[in-house]
């Protein structure tokens, strides 16, 4: 498969090359190996990205919600049709076995382009009466809103900002990882091919410099950023000089719970799912799996039992379940948080190695006897390492799960129905599970609180954060004027 695209960028309805634009190489996890190279984008194609998403917004408003939506629901069809060679295409971006890919990611973007395109004609205003005159208010469209991605979902990432976005009759401009800049374009052509008018989603490629470039940019209204803290961090601060709306999806240190009356095999399937998918590399990640003491050894013993079943290889087997990091770069990241796990006195139970092949493989990685000050208990390592944590109480356990920076995602095993509630209320994460871990589907608000971000992807919530109320007061009888 040849997966060098037609060019760089997808800006106002077609593929644009500037040669000029720094090189992005595209590498193949699995091997090393260069499979692509693309330029970063320069200063005229940011200009002509935004000034084509600035007219072409004005045009796609204009459309009924219905025409909008339909474009939205045929691009799903699309992809769902091409599902097999967008997952061939998703795992040599990432890296990730194609028997995830072909399951979680242009699935999942064609979920969401479903999803929104059917809520499209739904999104209205509301009429407030008030005696005889009366109000009525207007949902309408911020205009441009520049999307930026991380690299671990660049199919899914791309679709899941594009779709309420131009559900709502906003314009798009986004920017991928440069890690992973493949998929994006492929969800421009579809877009295109299905109807959306040229310059409503664009694609320009970039490091971190272009990402700034757009979020300053005076006819940007929104940025939406899927990123590091780090990286929001500096993307909230430019977009508030221009008081900007932003929605900020972030990082997370996320706890997973699993109370000794809990059902074993599930428990340990929902700490397996929010550990080891994708390599680790999935920021909802419960990474702090606290375990009751009475289930403790239980968990540990059918944990390295089941974690026999890691079949690593080329990603593009679907025997494969379990494919390298993204980079290189990750990769080293990653064992620098399993040496200091080891020097801070966790007990490594499994894993902890590359893998001797090509490609960034590193193995499932299983900590236990971690305590709440380790650093690979605080920090985010995003990688396929698990710290099991002992807990005696639920009070107890509230308040360590709760000590953190981060507040994405929560999960709790128990068989205890009032409690996993209790757990859940208290909780403070954006996303919570009960007794299962990390599904995500459209129909569900995603998102973080406290360092993991604002805003929610997803559900009907996301509508909120692509659109904006315009009040507007009718009189029907007379003006009163003191003078
Ligand atoms: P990153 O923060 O390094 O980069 C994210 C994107 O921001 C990239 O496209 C990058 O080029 C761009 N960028 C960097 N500097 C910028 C700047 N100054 N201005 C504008 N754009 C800039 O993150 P990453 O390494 O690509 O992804 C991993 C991180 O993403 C993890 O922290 C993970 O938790 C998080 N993540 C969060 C979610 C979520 O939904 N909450 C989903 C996936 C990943």
């Amino acid at each position: 498969m040849n997966v060098q695209p037609t060019a760089s960028h997808f800006v106002d309805g077609r593929y644009v090359e500037d040669t000029a634009g720094e090189i992005i190489t595209v590498i193949y996890p699995a091997t090393g190996e260069v499979i692509a190279t693309l330029h970063s984008a320069t200063p005229a194609i940011v200009d002509q990205a935004l000034t084509a998403a600035k007219r072409a917004q004005r045009e796609w408003a204009a459309w009924t919600a219905t025409a909008r939506g339909r474009v939205l629901r045929r691009a799903a069809d699309i992809m769902r049709a091409r599902n097999h060679d967008l997952s061939v295409l998703e795992t040599y971006d990432t890296g990730k076995p194609y028997q995830e890919t072909s399951v979680a990611d242009a699935t999942s973007g064609a979920d969401a382009l479903e999803y929104f395109g059917g809520l499209a004609a739904t999104i209205t205003g509301e009429h407030i009466q008030l005696g005889d005159d009366f109000v009525y208010t207007r949902r309408e469209p911020l205009g441009v809103c520049v999307g930026i991605g991380a690299w671990n979902y660049p199919t899914q990432i791309a679709c899941w900002k594009a779709s309420p976005a131009l559900a709502c009759g906003n314009a798009m401009v986004f920017k991928p990882s440069e890690t992973t800049p493949l998929c994006a374009l492929k969800v421009a052509e579809i877009l295109h091919e299905a109807g959306a008018p040229a310059g409503v989603y664009n694609v320009i490629q970039g490091y971190g410099a272009v990402g700034a470039a757009l979020v300053t940019d005076p006819r940007v209204d929104k940025v939406s950023l899927t990123g590091s803290v780090p990286t929001g961090r500096k993307v909230y601060a430019a977009a508030a000089e221009g008081i900007r709306h932003v929605t900020m999806e972030l990082g997370g240190k996320s706890p997973l719970v699993i109370f000794d009356d809990a059902d074993l095999e599930n428990a340990v399937s929902g700490a397996i799912l929010g550990n080891f998918y994708s390599s680790g590399q999935v920021c909802s990640n419960g990474t702090r799996v606290f375990v009751q003491s009475g289930i403790k050894p239980a968990f540990l013993k059918r944990l390295t039992e089941r974690l026999a079943g890691v079949k690593m290889g080329d990603p593009q087997d679907p025997d494969v379940n379990f494919g390298p990091m993204v980079s290189a770069h990750q990769r080293d990241l990653v064992e620098g948080f399993i040496a200091q796990g080891i020097a801070e006195g966790a007990t490594l139970v499994t894993g902890g190695k590359r893998v001797d092949r090509a490609g960034f493989f590193l193995e499932p990685t299983v900590f236990a006897d971690v305590t709440d000050d380790m650093t690979i208990a605080r920090e985010e390592i995003f990688g396929p390492v698990m710290s099991v944590l002992d807990f005696q109480t639920e009070q107890e356990v509230l308040a360590r799960a709760n000590d953190t920076i981060y507040g994405l995602a929560a999960g709790v095993f128990t068989a205890d129905l009032t409690r996993a509630h209790r757990m859940v209320a208290g909780f403070e994460a954006g996303t919570c599970y009960i007794n299962t871990y990390n599904l995500a589907p459209v129909e569900a608000p995603f998102g973080g609180s406290k360092l993991s971000g604002v805003g929610r992807e997803n559900s009907k919530a996301a509508i909120e954060h692509y659109s904006q109320i315009k009040g507007v007061y009718v009189a029907m009888g007379d003006v009163e004027a003191p003078f």
